[in-house]
């Protein structure tokens, strides 16, 4: 059965080639778009045809969306997959494929937009039962009611952009004192990044865990749940690690929250893949937001299901019913995603692009990788500083943490500097080894002090590693750096 014969991805990156690995095992035609930075992006060999889409500003190319469609006319895609970012949940992409006869690889264009405002989907969860946190029904409409709003609900409060994403815009106020300047800030912010300023204010829970429910619905009324992923350990309100299954969850909080998380779905009118965001607390969760489209965190799920979600999705949108039931799903073991981002930790994560002098990824039992990055390759700073993502499994949480541990013992990159040893650091914290996780983990569990010490003997592992695999000597450079970690970790 072929869905489609050609397709394009309008993206670049992991994501892209992500993409591209399902088209080929469903033996459809790939097109790939390139920037001028993208010129020699592994995206660009992996597809099947590579159309240049413009300057390097993204929104000279990959935000570009009449060029793109011009694109797939031009080359004959039939159908269009966002990835994620970029034009993943703009609706008026999805509506101009439709409108142009091109599929778009999403759900409908209707849902996307109404999931697209944060004040809007709230409303639309509050009327359909779906807990959400007390806050402002709409947006901001003067700072007097922001006052009599916040003070009702009870500081800290946190003022987000309706229109926002990636955690821009967001400001926790813990007294009325900063409430107004953070409102205009959030304003000016919103209206920059979004071009829509609305504002609204909800109550901040201090220390709640991120836990999301991936499901998949077809446009035949069929819709399913994918269990539940972990996404609690998070810098400036973006995701770094994630788990599936989240390590509290019990069967009866499943039950309820995967309830939920259909329920939301059915509201919304969903079709194809998508995540319903909830912030937990004390026993009691919180509709955040649906994510209108395949999450970087999307392969977790796989693992432990091994559902092929972008498989599902093109299925889907070429019309496909599911062709399983909730009763056919269940959980095998456990996996652990690592972001590994082109960003220096110990430097408020700034970004760190730069060319890859040397690199070798990790493999082995239990291993995936997914990434656009090789040997040679220099990032270019134009995008996002996400450059590939090792994921591990094993049958259970303690093994899969090991499993994740020896990766990461395994895994070169020099050149730049990058979270791999913030990672290595994390496997290696008690709190989170027994699960123990929240979305202030990174700035209370000491993380950074570690780090500190981690640092010079990483840079030492690294080149050793480098050294020694030109070499020969793997093992035993494997076995000393591993050797040294475990004298760290006794520290
Ligand atoms: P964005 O769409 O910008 O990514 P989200 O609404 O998905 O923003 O929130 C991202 C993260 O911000 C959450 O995972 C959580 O860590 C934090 N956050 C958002 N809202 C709240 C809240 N009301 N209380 C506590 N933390 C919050």
């Amino acid at each position: 059965m072929k869905y489609f014969e050609k397709l394009l991805i309008a993206n670049r990156g992991e994501i892209a080639i992500r993409v591209m690995r399902a088209c080929r095992e469903l033996d459809i035609e790939t097109v790939a778009i390139y920037s001028d930075a993208d010129k020699n992006a592994l995206h660009v060999k992996y597809a099947d045809e590579a159309f240049h889409v413009g300057e390097a500003h993204p929104s000279k190319s990959y935000l570009n969306m009449e060029r793109i469609l011009d694109i797939a006319k031009k080359s004959g895609a039939e159908a269009i997959h966002p990835g994620y970012g970029f034009l993943a949940e703009n609706y008026r992409f999805a509506k101009l494929c439709l409108d142009e006869g091109v599929t778009f690889v999403g759900p409908r264009w209707k849902t996307i937009k109404a999931m697209g405002s944060k004040i809007g989907s709230k409303q639309m969860m509050r009327e359909a039962g779906v807990p959400v946190l007390p806050g402002t029904e709409g947006g901001i409409s003067s700072i007097d009611d922001a006052r009599k709003i916040a003070a009702e609900i009870g500081y800290p409060v946190i003022v987000k952009a309706s229109a926002g994403g990636g955690g821009i815009g967001m400001q926790i106020v813990n007294d009325e004192k900063t409430l107004e300047e953070a409102i205009t800030g959030s304003q000016r912010i919103a209206k920059s990044a979004f071009g829509d300023a609305t504002v609204f204010i909800e109550k901040y829970l201090v220390k709640p865990r991120h836990i999301e429910f991936q499901v998949l619905a077809d446009e035949h009324g069929n819709a399913v749940h994918l269990y539940d992923r972990e996404c609690s350990i998070q810098r400036r309100h973006q995701k770094l690690i994630e788990e599936a299954p989240s390590p509290i969850m019990t069967p009866e909080l499943r039950e309820r929250m995967s309830k939920a998380a259909l329920r939301v779905a059915e509201a919304s009118d969903y079709s194809n893949a998508g995540s319903v965001e909830f912030l937990y607390n004390q026993d009691n969760f919180y509709f955040m937001e649906m994510n209108t489209r395949l999450q970087v965190e999307h392969t977790i799920t796989e693992i432990i299901t091994g559902v092929d979600l972008v498989k599902q999705q093109i299925a889907i949108a070429a019309g496909e019913s599911l062709t399983f039931e909730q009763k056919d799903l269940s959980i095998r073991g456990h996996a652990i995603e690592c972001r590994i981002n082109a960003e220096d930790p110990l430097n408020n994560f700034a970004a760190d692009p730069g060319k890859i002098v040397r690199y070798r990824s990790p493999g082995g039992p239990g291993i995936r990788m997914d990434s656009g990055i090789h040997m040679g390759y220099t990032i270019p700073p134009n995008y996002d500083s996400m450059i590939a993502k090792l994921c591990a499994w094993d049958s259970t949480r303690p093994e899969a943490i090991k499993r994740m541990r020896r990766a990461i013992s395994e895994y070169i990159i020099l050149g730049i500097k990058t979270t791999l040893p913030l990672h290595y650091a994390i496997m290696n914290n008690q709190a989170f080894v027994e699960g123990n996780t929240h979305t202030h983990f990174l700035q209370e569990e000491h993380i950074f002090s570690t780090l500190e010490r981690y640092k010079r003997d990483e840079e030492a592992r690294m080149q050793t590693l480098a050294g020694s695999f030109d070499q020969g000597k793997k093992v035993a450079a494997i076995t000393a750096a591993v050797n040294m970690y475990m004298q760290q970790k006794k520290e």
